[in-house]
């Protein structure tokens, strides 16, 4: 397999220079031969991460219902909501059918070609729960995540920050893109002395750290009458969780975070479940991060690869947009209820994840072995 990785040079800001250095090496995944280096114009790569696609601000009441909606538990009122929602679940189910009872015809698609495996983490490897800090795996999770890596090229592309992310994975066989794609490094590699050699690939907002903590910090005191609210630091970007906050205060917590972007017109709102997120205005996504790793792979044209992305929030829609838009590939909503997507098959929670994934690793094992 030929690899082709693409990496900003260092750690060193790359905003503060006139041009910024990428690497190439057309080497294999883990291979230790140095990367060669190219250096290309720094407005140019602005321009392209530059936000146009500013949105209009949704109304706080609309996140609210919205946050409302996603919420799987939610009692119906009535038998007559209920028959409704059967037939809601059962048309969307032949929409997009369980990647499970679908599994030979994914296989089928896959044979000869090269499954590049994308997972989102929370909601998708991790149950949701009411302490975004306690999102653990179970050790069979951990397992198959690390059989899934030993078999194709493997990243955990989540709103997180890497270094959370990777508390609760303690896995260094995988790529990890962190807070929303805006934090890429490569699987870790022991060099010759025996010391861990993490790869940072790209960190497009790097300039926005310290607004970033400043930020948290302003939102930490203006929502800390709020009980249950938490403000998560997740290096390039921000969360507010609102899943241990009274509905009651919903809005005037969603009114706090909308109010501190008054001041930070380079920052915006994103929702998810039970989460708002502010990030900055720059033009880089899941999707995007997608696209980055393939190319970063080697594959950016190649006819012979399929991308699978796994993930179950509003977040990982962007990713599954640029696998439809690309004609290869496929995403995996993660869902116990009907939602619209981009995705082509669902399941239905991370046990069916772990199971799918499982299936996936025996037929690639079983396949080499019929080579
Ligand atoms: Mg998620």
């Amino acid at each position: 397999m030929t690899n082709q990785n693409v990496i900003v040079s260092d750690r060193k800001p790359i905003l503060g220079s006139k041009t910024i250095t990428v690497s190439v090496s057309n080497s294999p995944l883990f291979s230790t031969s140095p990367p060669t280096y190219f250096t290309f114009p720094r407005r140019k790569l602005l321009q392209l991460l530059e936000s146009n696609n500013m949105v209009g601000t949704p109304k706080i009441s609309s996140w609210v219902d919205s946050m409302r909606d996603s919420s799987p538990t939610r009692l119906r009122s009535s038998s007559h909501d209920s028959v409704l929602e059967n037939d809601d679940k059962n048309s969307w189910i032949v929409r997009f059918p369980s990647a499970l009872n679908m599994f030979d015809e994914i296989v089928n698609v896959a044979k000869g070609k090269q499954i590049v495996m994308f997972l989102d983490y929370d909601g998708t490897l991790s149950p949701i729960v009411e302490d975004p800090d306690k999102a653990y795996i179970t050790h069979e999770m951990r397992e198959v995540i690390k059989d899934v890596a030993l078999n194709f090229p493997t990243a955990i592309v989540t709103g997180r920050s890497i270094d959370k992310v990777r508390s609760f994975v303690k896995l260094n066989e995988i790529y990890y893109a962190g807070s929303h794609g805006m934090d890429i490094e490569a699987p870790v590699k022991e060099n010759t002395c025996g010391e861990n050699n993490q790869g940072v690939l790209f960190q497009p907002a790097r300039e926005f750290v310290p607004m970033i903590e400043k930020v948290v910090k302003i939102l930490e005191e203006k929502t800390k009458w709020i009980p249950g609210a938490m403000v998560e630091n997740n290096k390039f970007c921000l969360s507010v969780h609102f899943r241990r906050v009274d509905e009651k205060r919903w809005a005037a917590l969603a009114e706090q975070v909308k109010s501190v972007l008054l001041d930070y017109p380079k920052l915006k709102l994103t929702q998810g479940r039970k989460v708002l997120e502010i990030r900055p205005t720059i033009k880089w996504d899941k999707g995007q991060a997608l696209t980055f790793l393939l190319k970063s792979l080697g594959y950016e044209n190649s006819e012979d690869v399929l991308p699978v992305y796994i993930g179950d929030d509003r977040t990982d829609e962007d990713a599954f947009k640029v696998l439809r838009e690309r004609g290869q590939g496929f995403g995996i909503l993660v869902s116990k209820v009907p939602k619209e997507t981009n995705a082509s098959y669902s399941l239905q929670d991370p046990s069916q994840v772990n199971e799918f994934l499982k299936r996936l690793v025996d037929w690639k094992k079983k396949s080499v072995g019929e080579e």
